[in-house]
């Protein structure tokens, strides 16, 4: 079986979907990689430790994805690529299934058997699968990183002869996975953290990470698998009135809140932005999905009333090198899962292979999709 590892073409996507580790991983189960020539040059993992690990390097990309029986991406592969490719190869990747339908379908007539990360099942077997964890836990600890660049202040509280530096006040909006990495990296910098996310078990893992949890009188709203339910209008019209104090107490506003499959919500406003202290940072990193803040515009920095909005874009691929390290285990994990004596066999009883299974025999297979294809 010839696993392909190929370079990839999104603009400004620096990760690739294995790494010189990972590589040895698959071999050693039997498999042969083929990886592209200069696939892991972005993400510092050049030609040569690919090859010590007994991945062959390939610089033609038309071969590579000719040839290949199983195909390894970060992002959604093109047109152009799609086309290039064998019926019946299977494909591994976040290939936003739900956001884009017409690359699915045409994954579908192509007769790629896809499997879309988006879609794993978030149960505890599946955790070494989880890109979408990966992923957001270098936003989030990005997202900070990228704050604290911009502020023209210090996180950290400092005393010296020349007078005392206050600590930052960090807030986070949305407490998943990146906004708890966004705790944890903001307190590791110094800063007094508060967070508020709508899950009911936010409250207690804000607190063990040492940040006070902001209450706000409005009922938890939990969806199924660990996620946010959509909120009603009403709800986040009452949720923007009741943060509205804290956010203009704040040097600095993290926002990572979402809903599976829905527009991001919007938390912070125009006018909340104008409430806080020139020089403020708003980091919004859901700005590719909508928003949590009005302004927000992804890839750019709007300055507002002397307040910097970040439009996050790709974060996690401007720190390239973990990104994919993790990536691409995620990646190897779901391979693996699918590979017995050397060849590709999905056991589709398997609720992780059937749950991420996208693409099957010529035809769009899982629920979630099927609907919108
Ligand atoms: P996500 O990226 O979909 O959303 C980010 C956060 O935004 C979530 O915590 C959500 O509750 C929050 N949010 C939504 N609307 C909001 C609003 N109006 N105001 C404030 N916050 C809002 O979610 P995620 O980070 O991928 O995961 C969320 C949770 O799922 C995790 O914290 C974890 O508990 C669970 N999870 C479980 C597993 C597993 O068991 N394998 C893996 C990953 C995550």
């Amino acid at each position: 079986m010839r696993v392909a590892v190929p370079t990839e073409v999104a603009e400004g996507e620096r990760r690739v979907a294995a790494v010189p580790d990972t590589v040895g991983r698959l071999v050693a189960a039997g498999l042969s990689v083929c990886v592209q020539a200069g696939a892991g040059e972005r993400a510092a993992f050049p030609d040569p430790a690919y090859a010590e690990k007994g991945a062959a390097i390939e610089p033609d990309p038309a071969g590579l994805l000719g040839s290949a029986d199983a195909l390894l991406k970060v992002r959604p592969p093109t047109s152009a690529e799609i086309e290039r490719l064998r019926p019946g190869t299977a494909l591994i990747g976040l290939l936003n299934p739900v956001g884009d339908p017409d690359r699915i379908r045409a994954l579908a007539g192509r007769g790629v058997t896809a499997f879309a990360l988006e879609l794993l099942p978030r149960i505890s077997r599946a955790q070494n699968i989880d890109a979408l964890s990966s992923q957001a836990m270098v936003a989030g600890y990005r997202a900070v990183l990228m704050a604290a660049d911009r502020l023209p202040r210090f996180f950290p509280m400092s005393m010296t002869a020349a007078g005392t530096v206050p600590p930052a006040k960090v807030l986070v909006l949305g407490a998943g996975v990146a906004g708890l990495q966004a705790i944890a990296t903001a307190r590791r910098l110094g800063a007094v953290v508060a967070a508020y996310d709508v899950r009911a078990a936010a409250k207690e893992e804000v607190a063990s990470l040492g940040a006070t949890f902001v209450e706000l009188p409005l009922e938890t709203q939990d969806g199924t698998g660990g996620y946010a339910r959509e909120q009603s209008e009403t709800f986040l019209n009452d949720q923007r009135k009741l943060i509205g104090r804290h956010v203009a107490a704040s040097d600095v506003v993290i926002t990572t809140a979402a809903i599976p499959g829905r527009p991001a919500p919007v938390l912070v406003t125009e006018a909340m932005v104008a409430s806080m202290r020139p020089g403020s940072v708003v980091v919004d990193l859901a700005a590719e999905s909508g928003g949590n803040c009005e302004l927000s515009r992804p890839g750019e920095d709007v300055v507002s009333d002397g307040v910097v909005v970040v439009g996050a874009r790709n974060v996690a691929s401007s720190m390239p090198a973990h990104a994919s390290a993790l990536y691409a285990r995620n990646v190897a994990n779901l391979l693996l899962l699918m590979v017995r004596g050397g060849g590709f066999a999905p056991d589709y009883d398997d609720e992780v292979v059937a749950g991420t299974c996208v693409t099957r025999d010529g035809a769009v297979v899982h629920p979630a999709v099927r609907g919108r294809t």
